[in-house]
């Protein structure tokens, strides 16, 4: 099977158009950890959230379908396959994403 990519241009995540469509000026790409966890940037972590990973390895999650992209990869290729999928529907991700946009 082949792996999906997104369709990114200038090794810049920001500009991610993930495979199910969603952009950042659309529901918006969130920067989560390897668990595909959102992450906080900034001392007060709130519950739920990851802190920023100590070994800086991030990567971009899209909240509308769950699929997770490497920002190194991205970095350093200029190209976007799908890392890993998380539930977005349920779960302790999906209650992150909520957290994410209201904290
Ligand atoms: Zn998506």
């Amino acid at each position: 099977m082949d792996t999906e990519s997104a369709t990114v241009s200038g090794h810049d995540v920001t500009t991610i158009t993930c495979v199910c469509g969603n952009t950042v000026a659309r529901d918006g790409l969130i920067p989560a950890n390897s668990d595909g966890v959102p992450i906080h940037a900034g001392p007060d972590v709130p519950a739920g959230l990851a802190s920023w990973p100590d070994d800086g390895e991030l990567f971009t999650l899209c909240p509308s379908c769950g699929r997770v992209y490497s920002d190194s990869v991205v970095e350093e290729t200029g190209k976007a396959p799908v890392a890993f999928r998380v539930n977005v529907e349920s779960g302790r991700i999906a209650e992150a994403i909520q957290l994410h946009w209201t904290s």
